[in-house]
């Protein structure tokens, strides 16, 4: 067993190499062996394990990349995200990549979509739609039809045959590989000071990189580390972290937050890992549907989600709650039109429920965190002093 501090390094390694050096790897070890790449939110990454497929999370080129070609593709007042990863589609980072998911969560991604498709990038691009109806009938159809469009992209390439048996072994590995996530987030609810949000953010961000099996491995060996009591207990208050979803903030500004005096004991950095809510059906004759039902019935909240009947600010406010939390730092992407879009009415919420919070915007690549250190250590003592 590797100690705690390799397995934190090899994750950091693995959480912001650009060139996905791991996972084409894998690939070349078989010829039927494929690479699908995806952008955040969510995909269901079983139907690419089946395919003998890695879904590989796309999650930005943040400040290790130097846009040049980028700029020239988006207008300058929107967020950094996509320009980071048509550099890097231009450049040499994405090349051995079979194929790429758009999921539709704004008018940036859709368009990345279109750029990958007009510049050839990978053998299929596809946008990848959600329902937005959650009547099983009508929206879970919907959402398998769109599932069997992906698994016909993967059959041309490599002509493996998804089957009923290889779907069930993917979502009882996707199964394990969430609950213990949620084991490693619960032990942190107790006792956040065992392991920071930044290593957290890092063991994540790794495992969209590798395979489903490794990451498995490396979660328990980490759940294994920290089940001891290990690091001393701060006079930290508690926050959830909202906003986050897509682009993803600079490690330097988690970092500050954490700094400031909050612990951050829940958050939505990595939300796709976490997207469905406990095990998914994995024994069923038709997994399609299980998937389907999952995402209509088992879904997290996100602005990127369509939430008819179920609002964001209300399961923030249920979140917050459930971690125990002093209070809500809105951390969204400048211009990110999702997450600034829902904040004014999940803000009322946590009014309405007493819930302090603040909120800031940054880019990716932001590199000075004084300004968010100064009102993060103002908004930690003013819970401390006086809430
Ligand atoms: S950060 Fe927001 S606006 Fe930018 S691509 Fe992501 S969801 Fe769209």
């Amino acid at each position: 067993m590797k100690s705690l501090q390799q397995l934190l390094t090899e994750c950091e390694t693995l959480a912001f190499d650009l060139n996905f050096t791991r996972a084409k790897k894998w690939k070349a070890e078989d010829k039927s062996r494929i690479l699908v790449g995806y952008l955040p939110i969510y995909i269901p990454r079983e139907i690419i394990h089946a395919a003998n497929g890695m879904a590989v999370g796309i999650m930005g080129a943040g400040d290790r990349k130097q846009i040049i070609k980028g700029d020239a593709y988006y207008q300058s007042y929107i967020c950094h995200f996509p320009r980071g990863i048509i550099e890097m589609a231009l450049d040499t980072n994405l090349e051995e990549f079979d194929g790429f998911l758009f999921p539709a969560i704004c008018d940036c991604v859709r368009n990345l979509s279109g750029m990958f498709k007009l510049s050839k990038k990978g053998k299929f691009q596809r946008y990848f739609d959600y329902p937005q109806n959650f009547d099983p009938f009508i929206g879970g159809t919907f959402y398998t039809q769109e599932m069997e469009k992906v698994i016909d992209d993967m059959f041309k390439i490599n002509g493996v045959k998804v089957t009923a048996e290889g779907i069930n072994k993917a979502i009882k590995l996707y199964n394990i590989n969430r609950q213990l996530i949620e084991k490693i987030y619960n032990i942190r609810d107790e006792r956040p000071w065992q392991l920071s949000a930044v290593d957290m953010y890092h063991i994540l961000r790794a495992g969209l990189t590798i395979t489903v099996e490794e990451h498995n491995e490396i979660l328990e060996q980490v759940l294994h580390h920290i089940k001891e009591e290990r690091g001393e207990p701060m006079d930290n208050i508690r926050v959830v972290i909202s906003g986050s979803f897509c682009e993803q903030p600079p490690i330097g500004l988690i970092k500050s937050i954490e700094m400031a005096g909050c612990y951050i004991v829940e958050d939505d950095f990595m939300l796709g890992s976490r997207w469905i809510q406990g095990d998914i059906k994995d024994n069923t004759s038709n997994p399609l549907e299980a998937l389907g039902n999952a995402y209509i019935h088992q879904s997290t909240f996100s602005s990127a989600y369509y939430d008819v009947g179920n609002p964001k600010g209300k399961r923030l406010v249920d979140l917050a709650r459930k971690r125990k939390a002093d209070g809500v730092i809105f951390c969204a992407a400048s211009f990110c039109d999702p997450a600034l879009l829902d904040r004014p009415e999940m803000q009322k919420e946590c009014d309405h429920a007493g819930l302090p919070h603040i909120n800031f915007q940054f880019h990716e690549n932001t590199g000075q965190f004084k300004v968010i250190k100064e009102q993060a250590g103002t908004f930690s003592d003013s819970i401390k002093l006086w809430a």
